[in-house]
């Protein structure tokens, strides 16, 4: 079974994804993190993204579906739980083809609906917690234009599949937990 949790930055889908992969028993594919990682490690691709992900930017398709490649190859048809991915029209293309050419498609995509006054004040706090460069209040309000602006087509595109299912995100944790987990019957 392969999820997608799609959602504004801070809609808790790092939250859920990690709780359905105990449930689950499978992978968290989060680009996000993916990217962090290139950053810590100063690789050639780290240096290469750190303006746009400390800007609160997209980083470029090209570099991120190559990320992606390699894992859904990589894992092996383990199942996947993908988190911040796909973010662009042309991302949520490149999924459906690795995942047909794998043999494998997505079997429900939840989207976490949050709205921007909680989102703001979720992001706040999580910038305390995890101290992450890019949650300061000038970057959280760009991400989410640009998530508005650039996601929306995505939404679009999923929006009529037949296991698309709107959470409302403004709930506490668990309760949105609860949901999902009732839709997965798990
Ligand atoms: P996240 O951890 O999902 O909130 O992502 C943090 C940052 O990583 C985003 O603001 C983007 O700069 C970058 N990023 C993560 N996933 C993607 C993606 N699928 N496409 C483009 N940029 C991404």
């Amino acid at each position: 079974m392969n999820i997608i949790i799609f959602g504004p930055p801070g809609a808790g889908k790092g939250t859920q994804a990690k709780i359905l992969v105990k449930k689950l028993n499978c992978l968290q594919v989060s680009t996000g993190d993916m990217l962090r990682d290139e950053i810590n490690k100063d690789s050639e691709i780290g240096k290469k993204i750190i303006n746009n992900m400390n800007d609160g930017k997209f980083v470029e398709d090209e570099i991120v579906n190559k990320l992606l490649e390699k894992i859904i190859f990589d894992t092996n048809k383990k199942k996947l739980i993908f988190d911040g991915y796909p973010r662009t029209l042309n991302q949520a293309k490149n999924l459906e083809n690795l995942l047909t050419k794998s043999n494998q498609k997505i079997d429900y995509i939840f989207f976490l609906n949050v709205n921007k006054d909680s989102i703001l004040k979720r992001i706040e706090k999580r910038k305390i917690l995890e101290k992450r460069s890019d949650d300061d209040a000038n970057t959280i309000v760009n991400r989410y234009d640009i998530y508005m602006k650039e996601t929306k087509p995505v939404l679009d595109f999923y929006s009529s599949h037949k296991d698309f299912h709107e959470i409302d995100g403004n709930h506490e944790i668990d309760q949105i937990t609860s949901k999902i987990a009732t839709i997965l019957n798990v």
